[in-house]
């Protein structure tokens, strides 16, 4: 669908939810707010349109290290797809190169491609797990996610401060020690 009319179709939902809301979608202040809405959903959820093993295939580059590849702190910005409330957070990923590495910054993308989808923060974890190990083939892959949940703090048990913290690893990770090397590195 063309996106100005798929921002139209989606403006003309987000209309009604505000009037069954209880609210007049006609006032000055929410005149032009389905349209915003409608912009902001469509952005925060682009990642559908990009594939996460091209951007890591467009820049693969043979290289004989291997040792511990480290990427941390990468921030993210998801919609939990139970509430489509935020969750946001930082990503840690480390992998050991067989014959192959890419962009440091190509992981940062493969994350931000993943948490811009309607997501759940375990099968977002275990997705960028799968990217990396399919495109990068890498002794093993290892990722952390820790977040916070705007459907746990505003909503339900009202849990103000708590993190959740998610974890995935293939190949070398298995063994504790590997494990233990990258989460020292990150704490
Ligand atoms: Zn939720």
């Amino acid at each position: 669908m063309q996106e100005e009319k798929e921002i139209e179709l989606l403006a003309t939902h987000y209309k009604n939810i505000i009037g069954l809301l209880g609210e007049n979608s006609d006032r000055e202040g929410l005149k032009d707010t389905p349209v915003r809405v409608a912009k902001a959903m469509q952005f925060l959820t682009k990642g559908y349109e990009e594939n996460p093993q091209d951007i890591l295939r467009k820049a693969l580059f043979k290289e004989d290290y291997r040792q511990m590849v480290i990427v941390k702190d990468i921030g993210f910005y998801s919609l939990c797809e139970h509430h489509m409330l935020p969750f946001w957070g930082k990503a840690h990923v480390a992998y050991i190169p067989n014959g192959y590495i890419t962009g440091l910054s190509k992981i940062a993308r493969v994350v931000d491609v993943f948490a811009r989808r309607l997501q759940v923060q375990e099968r977002m974890t275990l997705q960028i797990k799968d990217c990396i190990q399919q495109t990068l083939n890498p002794l093993g892959v290892m990722v952390v996610i820790e977040a916070q949940h705007m459907c746990m703090q505003m909503r339900g048990v009202e849990k103000q401060n708590s993190t959740t913290t998610t974890s995935d690893f293939t190949g070398v990770f298995n063994q504790a020690k590997t494990r233990e090397e990258f989460i020292n590195l990150i704490r």
